[in-house]
């Protein structure tokens, strides 16, 4: 057998830490065996997957150093290898399993879905599809159908016993079918839903073995009886443990940088990334901290993965990047790396524009254009506090502030603008004190460019992370703080 592995991210947001992770353990894995490794877009999700995000996705795997075999920038033998571009394919499978009795047609309207689960909730029942449209007949079927009414095609689960499977880092999984939920697999729009585009995908990409994040053991029951359910040898799965903030929750990015893209604006080596995300629950024998990709290769073992719930730690990469400048890079190859990261050409002329009007001397670049370089600002609360706005509104402006820049898909002065002023009106602050904490967030100082241009020039993910940390040094948003902020929020418009 040939091993196959894949990393299917979904297109729907920034380049995340974890499915480099992730990425990075199936490639090793593949190459450790002589296999190959594939990269598919799992774009099912028509509402929320973007291009831009597709395109994030692929340059930041890339720029970690990471390869694929087959994917939907190179092609391969067994594509397309981006899910919207194979609809056809999971309709006629769905259409099968319908016909073999293995999934139904419901009928069943939003409000009545709506409805049962507001009762399964009120009686502390199991939420979950109550079977409803499980067993209709064939004449009533014909007649819904005809008189048009939409449907959704559901999985049919046993109710009884349970559903066993091996994981090659857990041993045997054992969940009770009663657990599992009739699951959709075609929407009402005739786009499948993710766990029928997935298994119907690694059947037909012959992936071996299916390495992914520990929040999809759950579904993996359902996936095996698909893959029962059609005939199909179903693939050897490795559930790895999930990255976690400092403080053990779940890797979340109110908590840390989670977009690759800000790594490599703060300006991480590509290479110290690589060997920190292989240190995620991973160990190389010796337990030497400082490796490479080949080095990596060379020793694996997936069995050394251990379940622990690895932490990404800033500071740790922060110690490990600097380990790689140091020892690492000549003078020569340092002085190119900077080049290609921010102190070229192309990051003057951008801000040139703004900065000429205030130099008198090419010298006055340096303070001017010092924040656009730097990571975190030298910044204080007092600073912050000092700006116009009302003490208690600040920790409001610098909130809402981020959570509506969080949707800006493109980011450009116009949107980034348009953004900021309907929160602004929405609070009923005029503009300009509004932005005076932004003014000191982004910029370190009122005394710069306009805090639009500023945030363009920065990026997105600068832009957002100096937001958060200037939320943190007011002494950041606990839980409750943050549910009420919320709820205000949603009230703003
Ligand atoms: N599209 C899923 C994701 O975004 C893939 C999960 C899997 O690997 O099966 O994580």
């Amino acid at each position: 057998m040939t091993v196959r592995t894949r990393i299917a991210p979904s297109p729907t947001g920034d380049p995340h830490v974890g499915t480099a992770y992730v990425a990075l353990f199936n490639m090793a894995f593949a190459h450790s065996q002589g296999g190959e490794f594939l990269l598919r877009i799992e774009d099912t999700d028509q509402q929320r997957s973007t291009p831009e995000s597709e395109k994030a996705i692929l340059d930041a795997l890339k720029w970690l150093g990471l390869s694929w075999d087959e994917g939907p920038d190179i092609g391969g033998v067994k594509g397309p290898y981006r899910q919207s571009e194979r609809s056809e394919i999971y309709r006629k499978y769905a259409d099968q399993l319908i016909a073999d009795g293995y999934a139904f047609r419901c009928f069943c309207t939003p409000e009545r879905l709506e409805q049962l689960r507001a009762e399964q909730l009120a009686n502390k029942q199991p939420l979950g599809y109550d079977g409803r449209c499980a067993n209709l007949s064939p004449a009533e079927i014909d007649r819904r159908l005809a008189a048009g009414e939409p449907y959704v095609v559901r999985l049919r689960v046993p109710r009884e016993g349970q559903c066993h499977f091996n994981d090659m880092l857990r041993g045997e999984i054992s969940i009770d079918w009663a657990q599992v939920d009739m699951q959709v697999l075609l929407k009402a729009d005739g786009m499948p839903t993710y766990h029928l585009a997935n298994v119907v995908d690694d059947h037909l990409m012959e992936i071996s073995h299916v390495i992914r994040g520990e929040e999809w053991i759950n579904s993996a029951p359902k996936h095996i009886l698909l893959y029962q359910y059609f005939g199909w040898d179903v693939p050897i799965f490795c559930h790895l443990p999930l990255l976690r903030n400092v403080d053990k929750s779940k890797l979340s990015k109110r908590k840390n940088p989670t977009s690759i893209l800000f790594y490599q604006r703060m300006g991480y080596l590509p290479e110290a990334m690589l060997n920190y995300l292989g240190r995620m629950g991973w160990s190389m024998p010796d337990e030497r901290e400082k490796f490479t990709f080949d080095e990596m290769l060379a020793v694996f073992d997936i069995q050394r993965v251990s379940l622990g719930g690895p932490v990404f730690d800033v500071e740790k990469l922060d110690w490990l990047n600097g380990l790689w400048i140091r020892e690492e890079l000549s003078d020569e190859q340092l002085a190119d790396r900077l080049q290609e990261w921010a102190l070229n050409r192309e990051t003057l002329l951008a801000f040139l524009p703004f900065a000429k009007q205030r130099m008198e001397t090419l010298s006055d670049i340096a303070p001017l254009g010092n924040y656009l370089v730097s990571g975190m600002l030298p910044i204080s609360a007092e600073q912050l506090r000092s700006a116009y706005v009302e003490e208690e509104q600040l920790l409001e402006v610098l909130q809402y502030s981020l959570w509506r820049l969080e949707s800006v898909q493109n980011w450009q002065r116009e949107t980034i603008f348009e953004a900021l002023k309907n929160v602004s009106d929405s609070m009923g602050l005029k503009l300009k004190p509004f932005l005076a904490p932004l003014f000191i967030a982004i910029a370190g100082s009122n005394a710069s460019i306009s805090v639009m241009d500023s945030m363009k020039l920065l990026g997105a993910d600068m832009s957002r992370a100096r937001l958060r940390y200037a939320i943190e040094l007011l002494g950041g948003v606990g839980k409750k703080k943050l549910k009420k902020l919320e709820k205000a929020y949603q009230q703003l418009n």
